[in-house]
């Protein structure tokens, strides 16, 4: 395709805004999908995906469409995550647009996501087109959001396009404005090739599917071609695009957006971000953005039912197929047995993992509380990274940093008091405040990532009725006083408890994990203290009182078969307890400590 008639394009929007059934109608409307085939969010092809409403992979899809100048061109749409968590992904997809789709609900107006993308979209150069979406709700207050848009990103008000994804009405116009207000691409057509990867997907049959932009040159099939982060070269199986479907084509041009497969097994072998170029005489320049995507939230994730642990490992290893961020290592716990610990970006992720690990591989699991990366500095100037609670270096500490994160907080006027007090809470520090209207408020705070992976989000939208919204991006580090806090009982660690916490707060934990564990435990036949220490210093303390329960002194002497019966019965019982120390404890115990509610 000439690269003047190409137009790439991405719709960035705040989660449920509507970006998923604005590509819909797109897709209806060029024709490309027909009416009978057509299913809600089209583009969200995984189950979770479609269960939660929510976009977690980016799509790119190529859409012929007539323009009112009588011109084909052809659309690239490239649909990316709204979450935090994957931020990483929206940036990618952006790096492949030249113009972006500022999606706002007209009922809702902008929020923190809306802001973090369209910041994102204006380093990257990107046109913005700035639309309101939903305006078919009753609800709608397009002409306010209009002007609180036009006034982030210093238009007209006149000039934000009003659309509903739902019923099509505007959605014609809005392609047609595409047209007219992105740039084409450009690049240099006799250069050696070289092409973004933008997203990398697992495919059981057909190996990992690579979506690239190709920047400059050409890319063909029957061409080897290498990723210029490793050096690896690979052989060129199919070069296609999804429109809506893989549709195989000979190959990829300037500006042209498609996939690749080379029959590699691991999309860690073709990672977002890289450039691809052709083995033979290939670029020597490598285009810039290429990351690696960092875990900063961690967990130990464990199979309640012990021999389900090689199940676990392999499922993880197939989710990492299609997964450049999830880390695991495998972590042996004295209360939880064997199993892993788990690198993600963040909680969402997390969650999405665990649920796929349950739902796709039949697996019940355990996880530990969640946490962040911690530098610990000891006093003999030697540094750890601890990314696992228990596994905090012995010494005199000098200094522990914890990860910090920049975040945005946008509310109505009348929830500042309650969020400041929320961030306050956390640690946070106000940076800036400003109003992007009357009666709507950003603000600006620097918070610890620690802080915010608990339960912020919910804390947040229950302080603010749900109408808080939050985006945070990683800002580095900083010093703070952090403790490790121990959980014993009768004196013996039990690993899987073991937290870092503010000194502050050490108290607290303490005493809330030790009141549970004292109620979750049954009495055995001595009494268990347990115990919460910073160091070998014991800030809280509950007991378990001892019982006696003797089970043969029911058995009236004589009946040495029944006796056996029952001593036999008793040890079969113990087999699904966990011993710490002399303690048995129920596995069920541990699980229900570890369940926050
Ligand atoms: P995304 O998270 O941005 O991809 O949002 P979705 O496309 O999944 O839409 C979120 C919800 O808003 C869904 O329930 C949609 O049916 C609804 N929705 C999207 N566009 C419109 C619209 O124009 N009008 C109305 N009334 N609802 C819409
Ligand atoms: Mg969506």
């Amino acid at each position: 395709t000439d690269p003047a008639l190409i137009r790439n394009f991405c719709i960035i929007a705040h989660i449920d805004h509507g970006k998923s059934t604005l590509a819909d109608r797109m897709l209806q409307l060029t024709g490309i999908v027909e009416n009978r085939q057509m299913r809600a969010q089209y583009l969200d092809r995984m189950d979770l995906e479609r269960e939660r409403g929510i976009t977690i992979k980016s799509q790119a899809v190529r859409l012929p469409f007539a323009a009112l100048d009588d011109t084909t061109y052809v659309l690239n749409l490239i649909d990316t995550p709204g979450h935090v968590d994957f931020t990483y992904e929206v940036s990618r997809s952006l790096a492949a647009c030249e113009g972006a789709i500022l999606l706002v609900d007209a009922a809702q107006g902008i929020e923190a996501q809306t802001l973090a993308n369209l910041y994102l979209a204006l380093e990257h150069d990107l046109t913005i087109i700035p639309v309101l979406n939903k305006i078919d709700l009753p609800a709608a207050m397009p002409d306010k959001y209009a002007a609180e848009l036009a006034g982030i990103i210093g238009c007209d008000p006149s000039e934000v396009l009003r659309v509903s994804a739902k019923s099509g009405m505007g959605v014609e116009d809005l392609l047609n404005e595409i047209v007219t207000q992105v740039p084409p691409p450009v690049g240099d057509a006799d250069a050696p090739a070289r092409a973004m990867i933008f997203d990398s997907v697992y495919d059981t049959y057909r190996g990992v599917i690579t979506y690239v932009r190709v920047v400059d040159g050409h890319l063909g099939t029957r061409q080897r071609i290498q990723m210029m982060s490793s050096g690896a070269n690979h052989e060129m199986l199919e070069v296609g695009v999804i429109s809506p479907e893989p549709t195989k084509v000979d190959g990829l041009s300037v500006g042209e957006v498609g996939y690749l497969i080379t029959g590699v097994k691991d999309v860690r072998q073709s990672r977002v971000g890289d450039t691809v170029t052709s083995a033979h005489t290939g670029a020597s320049q490598m285009l810039p953005g290429y990351q690696d995507p960092k875990p900063m939230v961690f967990s130990g994730l464990f199979p309640i039912d012990g021999s389900d642990y090689p199940v676990l490992r392999d499922a993880l290893e197939k989710l990492q197929l299609n997964d450049a961020a999830l880390a695991f290592e495998p972590e042996n716990s004295g209360a939880l047995g064997f199993g892993f610990r788990c690198g993600f970006l963040g909680l969402l992720h997390l969650e999405i993992t665990r649920a796929r690990l349950e739902r796709e591989y039949g697996l019940d699991l355990i996880s530990t509380a969640p946490n962040v990366i911690y530098r610990v500095f000891l006093e003999d100037a030697t540094e750890y990274e601890v990314t696992n609670p228990s596994e905090f270096p012995e010494g005199k500490v000098a200094e522990v940093h914890e990860p910090i994160v920049k975040g945005t907080l946008l509310a109505p006027a009348e929830f500042v008091g309650p969020i400041m007090e929320l961030c306050q809470a956390r640690r946070g520090a106000l940076q800036g405040m400003d109003y992007l209207s009357e009666d709507r408020v950003e603000m600006r705070y620097v918070l610890p990532l620690a802080e915010i992976v608990f339960d912020f989000f919910d804390q947040l939208k229950s302080r603010t009725k749900g109408f808080a919204s939050l985006d945070y991006e990683p800002s580095g580090e900083q010093a703070a006083d952090l403790v490790k806090v121990d959980i014993l009982l009768q004196g013996e660690m039990v690993d899987a408890f073991s937290a870092i916490v503010h000194r502050e707060k050490a108290y607290a934990y303490g005493v809330e994990m030790t009141k549970k564990l004292r109620e979750l435990i049954p009495r055995q036949q001595f009494e268990v203290p347990v115990q919460a220490a910073i160091g070998s210093r014991v800030i809280a303390r509950e007991n378990i009182r001892a019982i006696r329960k003797d089970v043969l002194s029911k058995c009236y002497g004589g009946d040495i078969s029944r006796k056996r019966k029952l001593l036999e019965k008793q040890k079969e019982g113990k087999r699904k307890m966990k011993t710490v120390g002399r303690v048995e404890v129920p596995q069920e115990a541990f699980i229900s400590a570890l369940s926050t509610d």
